[in-house]
C-alpha cells in the first residue's frame, strides 16, 4: 500500500425489514380461513373459469366476482425455477422448487414452493399435492409446501370437479400481518465513505462541484445538476440552520433504539458552509417552537455514529434571505 491509495470502500449488511398489515376482503378471507380448516378455494369468472388463489374483480371484465368453489388439494405442475441456496424465512430450509401448481379443479396456476431432493426430480406435468403445514393460522404459509404425488392403485382419480362453498367459516380471518424483509449488502461509495468516517470524528464532510460550486452534505460523490464527480473535500458545520420542519406524531425509536415522545419535530437543517440541507430531530425546545431560520447544533450520543438530534444554540434566527435557496 502506498500513501497515494484510496481509502478502502465500506460494506456493510443492511437489513431493511417492517411488519405488513393488510385486512383482507370477503374473497381473501374466505380463501385464507379455508387454508387454515385444509380447504383449498377458488373464485368462478363470469365466463365460467376458475381462478386459485381466487380474486376479488374479473381480470377481464373487472365484475366482481363472489363465486366460490372448493378444488382439490392436488394437481398439476406448470411451470417451475430450482432454488439452490434458500433464503431466510422462504418456505423450505433446504433447496427446494419454486412452482406455479394448477390444482385439480382450477383453470389458474397457483404459485408455491416443491419439496423435491434436486432439480432433476422436478418437470412440467408433474402430479403434486399439498403438505400442509402442522399449525395453521389463515396464511398462504398454511400450505408449508406441496410434494410429488404418486398415487398408489391403477392410474389417478379423473380431475376434481369444483365443488360450490359457501366460504362460512367459524372464526374467519379478518386480516394478515406478512412480514417484509429485504437483506442487502450496501456499499455508500467513496464519497459517502469518507463522509461516514468523519462522522466518527464527529465531523461533518461534504463535497465541492468544481462546476456550480456547491457543497453536497450528505455528498453521492457528483453534481445532479452538472453531471461531474465531486472530488473536493469541505468540512461544514457544525451549526446550521433549520430551514423547515414537521411535527411528527407518530412513534418511533431514536438512534440508540430508545423511544422518542411524541410529537417530536424532524427538521431539514442546512449546515453552515452546505449548499444542501440534510435532516435531523430536533431536542431541546418544546415542539412548538420550532421555527424556520432556527439555528441548531449537534447533540452527540455516547458511541453515536450520528447526531442523536440538534439543539437550538440559543443565537438570534438566521435571516430568510440566508437560506432560502435551501429550502
Ligand atoms: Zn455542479
Amino acid at each position: 500500500m502506498t500513501a497515494a491509495s484510496p481509502p478502502e470502500v465500506l460494506r456493510a449488511p443492511l437489513v431493511v425489514e417492517f411488519p405488513f398489515t393488510r385486512s383482507l376482503g370477503p374473497v381473501q378471507s374466505a380463501f385464507l380461513t379455508g387454508l387454515r380448516e385444509r380447504v383449498v378455494l377458488g373464485v368462478k369468472t363470469s365466463d365460467g373459469r376458475v381462478m386459485v388463489p381466487p380474486v376479488e374483480y374479473d381480470p377481464v371484465t373487472a365484475e366482481e366476482l363472489r363465486e366460490l368453489v372448493e378444488v382439490a388439494p392436488t394437481g398439476t405442475v406448470t411451470t417451475f425455477a430450482w432454488n439452490g441456496h434458500p433464503r431466510p424465512n422462504q418456505p423450505l430450509g433446504t433447496p427446494f422448487a419454486w412452482v406455479l401448481v394448477r390444482l385439480d379443479g382450477a383453470d389458474t396456476a397457483l404459485l408455491h414452493a416443491l419439496d423435491a431432493p434436486g432439480p432433476d426430480a422436478v418437470r412440467t406435468g408433474m402430479r403434486v399435492r399439498v403438505r400442509w403445514a402442522a399449525e395453521r393460522t389463515g396464511a398462504i404459509t398454511d400450505i408449508a409446501c406441496f410434494e410429488p404425488y404418486a398415487p398408489h392403485g391403477p392410474g389417478e382419480p379423473a380431475a376434481a370437479t369444483p365443488a360450490p362453498h359457501d366460504g362460512v367459516f367459524p372464526e374467519p380471518v379478518a386480516g394478515i400481518v406478512a412480514p417484509a424483509r429485504l437483506d442487502y449488502t450496501y456499499s455508500p461509495g467513496r464519497a459517502q465513505t469518507a463522509y461516514l468516517g468523519a462522522l466518527a470524528e464527529h465531523r461533518t464532510v461534504g463535497e465541492r462541484c468544481p462546476s456550480c460550486h456547491k457543497v453536497y452534505v450528505p455528498p453521492r460523490g457528483a453534481c445532479p445538476t452538472c453531471g461531474v464527480a465531486t472530488t473536493d473535500r469541505v468540512e461544514v458545520g457544525p451549526r446550521g440552520t433549520v430551514t423547515t420542519f414537521c411535527i411528527v406524531n407518530i412513534k418511533a425509536r431514536n438512534t440508540m433504539n430508545d423511544a422518542v415522545e411524541v410529537p417530536y419535530v424532524y427538521a431539514h437543517i442546512a449546515l453552515d458552509g452546505a449548499d444542501l440541507a440534510l435532516h435531523g430531530r430536533i431536542g431541546g425546545i418544546p415542539y412548538d417552537q420550532v421555527r424556520m431560520g432556527l439555528r441548531v447544533e449537534p447533540v452527540w450520543t455516547e458511541g453515536g455514529r450520528y447526531p442523536g438530534h440538534y439543539r437550538p444554540t440559543g443565537e438570534p434566527d438566521a435571516d430568510y434571505e440566508a437560506y432560502k435557496e435551501l429550502l
